[in-house]
């Protein structure tokens, strides 16, 4: 196992709305050291361990044995609306994806908390990771956060919806919110309390969160994983957008490949063009950014499952991880830059 933390990195950030510090760089507590890896000694903040004894909680009420968390070198800067630290693991170069940006993906898992399985696929990639070698990640560079919205999930009846009691996938800032999402939400979805996109865009410090290691990271894919809509969905690069039709048409060329070789290697597993919401990450990062993201519904929420999901997926997200969808940029970055890189 390798596992490589994260410095300090100058990409931009979205300002926070509490006045937390920024996903920049992580403080840790070097009290408690255990040794993890032959290359790294672990160093998580009394807060991180905590948060990891927590969840070895939630992993024996769900059988699914020990989660090791305590063995990982988390990222942590900001918390949860209850306190609760947002993590993440990066596997792979930081520095070297900083100035020479690698194949990258990243994976976001329990962005809604009453989705149980969702969490457990992300530590079962994480068991997976650790075990590769390290000439793996010469060329790439992987994110993995596995408990995005901790308040719901640790729960005594989980919720969809964060403390505050928003759907933290309606409450992404996508240039439709002011007009449509407050509207939609009433109309389309008859004001159902479990899909309340905020009072405002961005208000809640769970998307705060997914958009910062967004920015800082810049990935050329992200794939978000849910339950129990049983499908392959994705969110990206179409030839709509006048000024980059042609590399976009590469790109999403590429990005549906991937989908399509994603659904092949899960038993033909259903795809499906979901409808694109107001505040969604699918639409603020694939729509909006241009950064080809996939979201993956597992099929049920039943904890019992979660062996059988990881098996059946497993070859999809390890095809995620190798497939390289560079070769334009995302629209994170300046549009002039956009073929300056082909197929590095
Ligand atoms: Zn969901």
């Amino acid at each position: 196992m390798f596992i490589i933390a994260a410095g300090c990195s100058s990409l931009p950030v979205v300002q926070s709305t509490s006045g937390q510090k920024e996903e920049s760089k992580q403080s840790t507590d070097t009290t408690e050291t255990t040794l993890v890896a032959k290359i790294q000694p672990v160093s998580n903040s009394a807060k991180v361990n905590d948060f990891c004894r927590k969840i070895d909680e939630k992993f024996q009420e769900y059988s699914w044995g020990k989660s090791r968390c305590d063995e990982f070198q988390w990222n942590h800067v900001r918390n949860s609306v209850l306190g609760d630290p947002l993590i993440w693991l990066t596997f792979g170069d930081e520095k070297e994806h900083e100035s020479n940006p690698q194949n990258s993906t990243m994976l976001f898992c329990g962005v809604h908390g009453d989705e149980i399985t969702p969490v457990k696929f992300c530590f079962d990639a994480i068991y997976a990771v650790e075990k590769l070698d390290k000439d793996f990640f010469k060329n790439r560079f992987l994110v993995i956060a596995p408990i995005v919205n901790p308040d719901s999930f640790f729960k005594k009846i989980p919720s969809r919806t964060n403390h505050r009691n928003v759907d933290i996938n309606r409450n992404f800032p996508t240039k439709d919110w002011p007009a449509k999402a407050l509207a939609m939400w009433r109309n389309y979805y008859k004001s159902d309390k479990r899909r309340f996109p905020g009072k405002k865009a961005v208000s809640e410090p769970e998307v705060v969160f997914q958009m910062n290691i967004i920015k800082r990271y810049s990935p050329d894919k992200i794939i978000s994983v849910h339950a129990p809509l049983t499908m392959w969905d994705y969110d990206g690069p179409d030839d709509t957008i006048e000024v980059l039709r042609e590399v976009l048409a590469v790109r999403e060329f590429s990005a549906k490949s991937l989908l399509v070789g994603m659904s092949k290697k899960s038993n033909n597993y259903r795809i499906k063009d979901y409808p694109v919401f107001p505040g969604s990450l699918g639409n603020w990062a694939g729509n909006e950014r241009n950064i080809p993201t996939f979201t993956l519904e597992l099929p049920t929420s039943d904890p019992a499952k979660t062996d059988q999901y990881w098996e059946l997926f497993k070859n999809a997200i390890m095809s995620a991880f190798t497939t390289d969808l560079r070769g334009t940029k995302s629209g994170i970055v300046d549009t002039d830059d956009v073929t300056t890189k082909p197929g590095t």
